[in-house]
């Protein structure tokens, strides 16, 4: 069995009370929600903070406000489960409740967090493995080794994006707050991701990831479409963002956004680009997907053959933009 390394834990109350303590205990702590990416990879010393903060208690944190037509913040700490019943969410943002509720299980979606989720550490089969497993190939670069495993004339490590709601808030556009001791900030989801498995973020350790702010409604849409081995719960290893908005029965803005083949979400411009100014038909669907197709560039480190994932950005995009489709 494998067990947690001892380490501190606090419970701040506040959020002043949680940016001080990580301030001054300094790279050795980490902030922990529900635990479920970072206690496992505690577990087999992939991560190894001395201190860890919980961010459960922190009131602003736990909260839903607003609503479609203003803008929706969703609290970091709010838990997947009740990111996936929030009236709200199903009906003003359904694609949020709909990829949160293809994340993991139930169980683990009664603990695990949205902030969690957007911040989940990058994954690799030569990576997510205990220390033995992963002593036994000398380990890699991303923790205690010194060669990539996929690309071993590569300085840069290749770990997947793997959240299933990273994709979603690119493509609608969400902006993030994050608090510290020298203040607050608000980014783009966009600005968040960096294309480098083992530097994912472009976000101090420091920094506290507040909420997340949706844009409102104004007559977007968007839809999300997740591949995996197994339908009850797996990681994506391609997950498909659509959004678009229409003026006049043509697409007058686009995103397609791909999850679960890079160390950071893609962007296919090309795709937008396919679609704008036309309306959402097959012709435009399929020039999209196969934009997508090009673009895709999925490495050999997770499930599935990785020629086969490409090929499926193809069939998975046709079936975001579809869904756009079928809603009108
Ligand atoms: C078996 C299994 C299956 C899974 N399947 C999926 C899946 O299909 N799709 C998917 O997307 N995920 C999946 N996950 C991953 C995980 O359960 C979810 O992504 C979950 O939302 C993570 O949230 P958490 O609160 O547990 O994160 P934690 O483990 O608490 O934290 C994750 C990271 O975020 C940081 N962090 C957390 N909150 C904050 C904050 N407010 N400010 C700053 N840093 C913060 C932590 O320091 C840590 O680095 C799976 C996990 C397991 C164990
Ligand atoms: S991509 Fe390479 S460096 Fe990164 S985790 Fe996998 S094997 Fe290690």
């Amino acid at each position: 069995m494998m067990r947690l390394p001892k380490f501190e834990y606090h419970t701040p109350k506040s959020i002043t009370e949680a940016v001080k303590i990580i301030a001054d205990v300094g790279p050795a702590a980490q902030f922990v929600a529900g635990g479920t990416d970072l206690y496992p990879n505690m577990k087999r010393r992939q991560q190894t903070p001395k201190s860890v903060i919980s961010v459960m208690r922190l009131a602003e944190l736990n909260q839903i406000t607003g609503d479609g037509s203003q803008g929706l913040r969703i609290g970091a700490s709010v838990i997947l489960s009740d990111i996936c019943e929030s009236k709200i969410i199903n009906r003003d943002y359904p694609v949020v409740a709909r990829a949160a509720r293809t994340i993991s299980t139930p169980l683990l979606r009664n603990m695990g967090t949205i902030g969690g989720n957007l911040l989940l550490d990058t994954r690799c089969n030569y990576y997510d493995q205990n220390y033995e497993w992963r002593k036994g190939i000398n380990f890699c670069l991303k923790k205690d080794g010194d060669i990539c495993w996929v690309a071993p004339g590569s300085s840069k490590c290749w770990a997947v994006q793997s959240s299933d709601l990273v994709p979603v808030m690119v493509a609608i556009g969400a902006k993030l707050r994050f608090a510290s001791t020298l203040g607050e900030r608000v980014i783009d989801a966009a600005g968040l991701y960096n294309d480098d498995g083992i530097d994912y973020l472009h976000k101090r350790p420091d920094e506290l990831l507040v909420s997340i702010e949706l844009p409102p409604m104004n007559g977007w849409q968007a839809s999300y479409q997740k591949l995996r081995r197994r339908g009850a719960f797996d990681f994506p290893v391609l997950g498909v963002a659509a959004y678009i908005q229409r003026k006049d029965g043509l697409v007058s803005d686009a995103k397609i956004v791909l999850g679960g083949i890079a160390p950071s979400p893609v962007e296919i411009r090309d795709a937008a680009t396919a679609l704008i100014g036309k309306p959402l038909g097959d012709d435009a669907i399929q020039a999209a997907a196969e934009a997508a197709y090009v673009k895709a560039r999925p490495l050999d480190n997770t499930d599935f053959v990785y020629q086969w994932r490409k090929q499926m950005a193809r069939q998975y995009t046709v079936r975001a933009l579809n869904e756009l489709v079928a809603n009108v």
